[in-house]
């Protein structure tokens, strides 16, 4: 069946273009791997989207946002995108691992996945102590020791929620000063759980079934060390999730999806909206205003190409 908009990836940009686009009269189905809500939905409490001065939390932001698009008509499917192409006669198809799907404008929501730290152990210990989301496997850290490597704004949020379980927070950084906020370094400077290992970085992961210990490299003197730990939380930063897209639309070096202002990507009737945009700030608030001008724009595309009915 033909849709106007197809939207591939459900996280705040892609609700937001969702939103708009149902609004504007086009029949859009959104496909995601999981259900909607992505990266943001897996956080605790977002406080900086405007609106909520006590903030909220990350789900039920996102399953708000869903709801109200539904209530303008959008369709949900779950399935993992594989590829995607033009036509057969006009518009795009989408193929997921079983299933296809055809529109005549698509809006890219893919985001982004978590980079990983490629050390010996990393992939070994996967969900045997190490994680790669506080919210998710926190609770599991109570009175225990926990290593969280990076100095970005998601590994400060994330470190201070797990203090909330663990005995001790170690934040390994590979640098001596960190990139977050300047409100989160404050609160985790001033966190009595939470030490720093300066310069240093994770060089190996250890342990037997679980987690035990990371050898730590300090990289100024060339020194390691081991330190025991139970889990090791890795917020190394996040890869945008358009392996799918190389060859198809304009990445740039990063992989990041390449637009203009008005979110068109290099292919006509392709937009991109969220973390997976080469932009200068991954925010909720910047997905949703990405999401809202590709919605808008994915649907006048699909109205002037004759609509799908
Ligand atoms: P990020 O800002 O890219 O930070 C990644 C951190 O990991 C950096 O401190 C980086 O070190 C370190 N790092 C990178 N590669 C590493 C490696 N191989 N080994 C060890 N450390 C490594 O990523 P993020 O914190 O996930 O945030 C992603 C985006 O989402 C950002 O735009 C961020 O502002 C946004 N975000 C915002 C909020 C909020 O507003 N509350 C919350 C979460 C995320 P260097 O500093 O040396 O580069």
């Amino acid at each position: 069946m033909m849709h106007d908009v197809l939207i591939i990836g459900g996280g705040p940009g892609g609700l937001a273009a969702a939103i708009y686009s149902t609004r504007a009269g086009a029949k859009t189905l959104l496909i995601d791997r999981v259900g909607p809500g992505g990266q943001a939905a897996m956080t605790e409490k977002i406080e900086n989207y405007p609106g909520f001065p006590q903030g909220i939390g990350g789900l039920e932001l996102t399953d708000a946002m869903a709801e109200q698009a539904k209530k303008f008509g959008l369709k949900i499917e779950s399935g993992d995108v594989a590829s995607i192409a033009r036509g057969p006669e006009r518009g795009f198809t989408i193929t997921t691992r079983g299933e296809s799907f055809q529109g005549l404008a698509v809006v890219l929501a893919c985001g982004s996945v978590h980079k990983h730290l490629g050390v010996p152990g990393e992939d070994k210990f996967f969900g045997r102590g190490v994680h790669y989301c506080a919210t998710c496997d926190g609770p599991f850290y109570k009175n225990k020791h926990v290593a969280v490597v990076g100095g970005g704004d998601s590994a400060i949020e994330e470190a201070l929620f797990l203090s909330k379980f663990a005995s001790k927070i170690t934040l390994v950084h590979r640098r001596d000063s960190l990139r977050a906020t300047r409100i989160l370094q404050d609160r985790i400077q001033s966190n009595p759980k939470a030490g720093f290992l300066w310069n240093s970085e994770v060089a190996e992961i250890l342990g037997e079934n679980s987690v035990n210990a990371v050898k730590i490299k300090n990289r100024a003197s060339g020194e390691t060390s081991v330190h025991a730990v139970d889990g090791v939380f890795v917020f190394a930063g996040l890869l945008p999730d358009t392996g799918f897209l190389r060859g198809f639309i304009e990445l740039d070096k990063d992989g990041y999806i390449v637009t203009d202002d008005e979110m068109r990507a290099s292919v006509p009737g392709i937009f991109a909206c969220g973390d997976a945009r080469k932009k200068p700030l991954r925010q909720v608030i910047t997905a949703c205003g990405d999401g809202a001008v590709a919605g808008v724009f994915a649907a006048r595309f699909a109205e002037e190409a004759g609509r799908s009915t």
